[in-house]
């Protein structure tokens, strides 16, 4: 029998908690998006996926096609909005999979098109961006109407969103997000006005126009962004883009990451401790060794500068983590014993490690920390899925 070095443990009925929460406070008119791209912000992107629906969210979205597609493998059959840059060549993929594809440039529009018209379905809903001031993807105001006028004169596409992206919805000042989003609400006016419907409203073929913006900061910050629907990421996993964020609701965090003492070291003072040697002993000390380090996603950054948790206490990571070993100081734990639980994020006993701490001590953002940790560390999904109640969810 071996043993795993670490686990991630992912709470879902958190996660489904923290969907319905979201859901709650943006209201009926308006839709939740669950973000599950990069496996679901290293949460697991189908098991993600279906407690957020289960927690109300009506559509996924993610970045690449292949995402959509083991979405769909994975039996979900809500609509899915692919972020990213969709290639040409993957139309016929992302048409066969019914799967809602952005559109950022009019080659895309053409392999839609093509790849629409040789399969026999309803039309393609398409979502198209607008650049209001990410620099990043999306068209500018000035070269969106031309591809918008492309995609409505094509009858196997359906235009079903409008949407754009903020740059800084999470920075504490907030004149650019409102710049973004008069740049945003300037483009839905022309809309209506050449009588495709305004966003919100009945079009001729009843289908509503989606507009939307608002990620995790915009929609918790900024309510007036929210629109008719928000593609909310970090918050679903119960994490706080910054702390701007702050006392809108609670949610509750998804992840936690667990590990053990593999090994224990008596040492007396001044002795160097690792690569580098970057940390020396200042009294007869008593150093664990957990078995895991930047492999498996626990930052290099974090050397001299995270805190563990071990019988409910705070203990100090000392010297520099390796690639698969993290040296912690346990002098003021005598009773340490080798297989005790150490708990890298997450609870033990009354004390917390958050992923925002960790952020802090890595010079990252909690983003980066939870899409990275696993490696070859064990996750586990609580309750485990069950084909059966998920027939019966639909
Ligand atoms: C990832 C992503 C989101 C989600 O952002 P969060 O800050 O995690 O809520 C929303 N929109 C787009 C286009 C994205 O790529």
């Amino acid at each position: 029998m071996t043993v795993p070095p670490a686990q991630i443990r992912i709470d879902l009925a958190a996660l489904r908690r923290n969907a319905a929460a979201l859901a709650t406070l943006i209201g009926q008119a308006c839709e939740l998006l669950a973000v599950v791209k990069a496996d679901g912000y290293g949460h697991g992107m189908a098991e993600a996926a279906r407690a957020a629906l289960a927690g109300g969210a009506r559509r996924l979205g993610v970045s690449t096609v292949e995402e959509g597609v083991a979405l769909r493998s994975a039996g979900l059959a809500c609509p899915i909005l692919v972020m990213g840059v969709m290639d040409e060549t993957e139309a016929p993929e992302a048409v066969a999979h019914r799967l809602t594809p952005v559109v950022c440039r009019n080659s895309q529009l053409d392999a839609l098109i093509g790849a629409a018209c040789s399969s026999s379905k309803q039309p393609t809903p398409v979502h198209i961006k607008v650049d209001t001031g990410m620099g990043r993807l999306g068209l500018l105001p000035e070269e969106f109407f031309p591809v918008l006028q492309r995609a409505r004169s094509a009858p196997a596409l359906r235009i079903e969103g409008i949407m754009t992206h903020f740059a800084e919805a999470d920075a504490a000042g907030p004149a650019y997000t409102t710049e973004q989003l008069g740049r945003f609400r300037a483009v839905l006016d022309r809309i209506g006005q050449i009588g495709l419907g305004q966003p919100g409203g009945r079009r001729p073929d009843r289908s509503p126009l989606i507009a939307h913006a608002a990620n995790s900061a915009a929609l918790l910050t900024r309510p007036e962004s929210r629109l008719q629907m928000v593609r909310a990421g970090l918050a679903l996993y119960g994490l706080l883009p910054s702390p701007s964020c702050r006392g809108v609701i609670d949610l509750e965090p998804v992840m936690s990451w667990t590990t053990r003492i593999a090994h224990l070291r008596r040492l007396p003072a001044g002795r160097s401790l690792g690569y580098g040697r970057t940390f020396t002993t200042r009294r007869p000390s008593l150093i664990g060794l957990l078995p895991i380090g930047y492999a498996a996603g626990y930052p290099r950054l974090l050397s001299n500068r995270a805190v563990c948790l071990h019988q409910g206490g705070r203990v100090p990571v000392v010297g520099r983590i390796s690639m698969d070993l993290t040296m912690i100081d346990l002098t003021d734990h005598p009773s340490a014993g080798i297989g005790d639980e150490v708990v890298l994020l997450g609870p033990q006993g009354h004390e917390r490690i958050t992923a925002e701490e960790l952020a802090a001590w890595a010079e990252t953002i909690p983003y980066e920390v939870v899409c990275g940790a696993g490696g070859r560390t064990v996750r586990r999904h609580f309750p485990p899925f069950s084909p059966a109640r998920a027939r019966r969810a639909g």
